[in-house]
């Protein structure tokens, strides 16, 4: 069994000490075995605090975060590409404090609209950054994963193909695809090829509705998806992640424009999404044995 995730800004849109506990505590309480934590926003995490409640608490841990314009690793600006590995490196050293072992995201590039497509430079500088940044991870015993997201995100991997095709180009062994169902439903002609492409380097992924609300309330084709993950044996975290305007964090959810509200009652949709994910893991894994 995959251990199951839930992204904190379910339970609220900061890290103070406060909030932590509440994340920590409700993600346990809502059945799930690791806790996403952003790393956006004001630095406000007490981070010997949040390792001794995640131990306290028995979960695991991943740690994600997008660039910026400013701080981006695929501008041609040295000095912007100089401030982009600066953000990774303190993620890394952020994830490695609090004993995690995964940092993804869109660690590519800026998590924003590009008024342009990406340049020949841009791309090469990105590849530089994250090579260069999967060997200090390698040191941290942490993993980086490249989160495929879709086009009015960034410019650079909209797809898994696009992805893979970096990572030959990084060609390191601590540096992963990430698939999320919300942006896959964007930009894949479906929900099995990308995986099945992949293969053995999937190493994490987010369950997202279309909608990013309630799972089953949109159109994403979780069957498929479940069973494609089962074909290519996948053992990886599966983590939830869902936005509503209930809880913000300015920088992510202004970013992910999350303009409305999907939902109040973050425990309720926590448990709905657990339950929906362990069961359609289920029957996805039935069905493959009865082959
Ligand atoms: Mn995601």
């Amino acid at each position: 069994m995959n251990p199951l995730g839930v992204h904190a800004l379910v339970w609220a849109g900061d890290l103070t000490p406060e909030s932590t506990r509440k994340v920590i505590s409700q993600s346990k309480q809502a059945g799930f075995d690791l806790v996403e934590l952003s790393l956006h926003g004001p630095k406000v995490m007490d981070l010997a605090l949040t390792r001794d409640l995640l131990q306290e608490y028995g979960l695991q841990l991943g740690c994600s975060r997008g660039l910026t314009f400013a701080a981006d690793v695929s501008s041609e600006d040295p000095d912007c590409v100089a401030r982009g590995i600066a953000l990774l490196e303190e993620g890394v050293n952020v994830t490695a404090a609090l004993g995690g072992k995964y940092f993804g995201g869109i660690l590519y590039g800026a998590m924003a609209k590009y008024p342009g497509p990406l340049s020949a430079k841009g791309r090469q500088n990105a590849v530089d950054a994250v090579k260069r940044m999967a060997d200090y991870a390698l040191t941290k015993g942490v993993t980086l994963g490249l989160e495929v997201v879709n086009r009015y995100e960034t410019n650079h991997l909209n797809t898994a193909l696009q992805a893979l095709e970096m990572l030959d180009k990084v060609d390191a062994p601590n540096v992963v695809v990430h698939l999320d169902t919300y942006h896959m439903n964007i930009e894949e002609a479906d929900f099995m090829q990308p995986v099945l492409a992949c293969g053995k380097r999937l190493g994490y992924v987010h369950i997202g509705e279309s909608n990013r609300g309630y799972l089953g309330s949109g159109t994403v084709d979780f069957a498929q998806f479940f069973k494609a993950l089962t074909l290519i044996d996948y053992q990886g975290v599966i983590t939830f992640e869902s936005f509503s305007s209930t809880v913000v964090n300015e920088d992510l959810s202004n970013a992910l424009a999350i303009w409305r509200n999907l939902w109040d009652d973050g425990m309720n949709l926590a448990v709905h999404a657990r339950e929906y994910m362990a069961n359609g893991l289920h029957a996805a894994a039935m069905a493959h044995s009865h082959h």
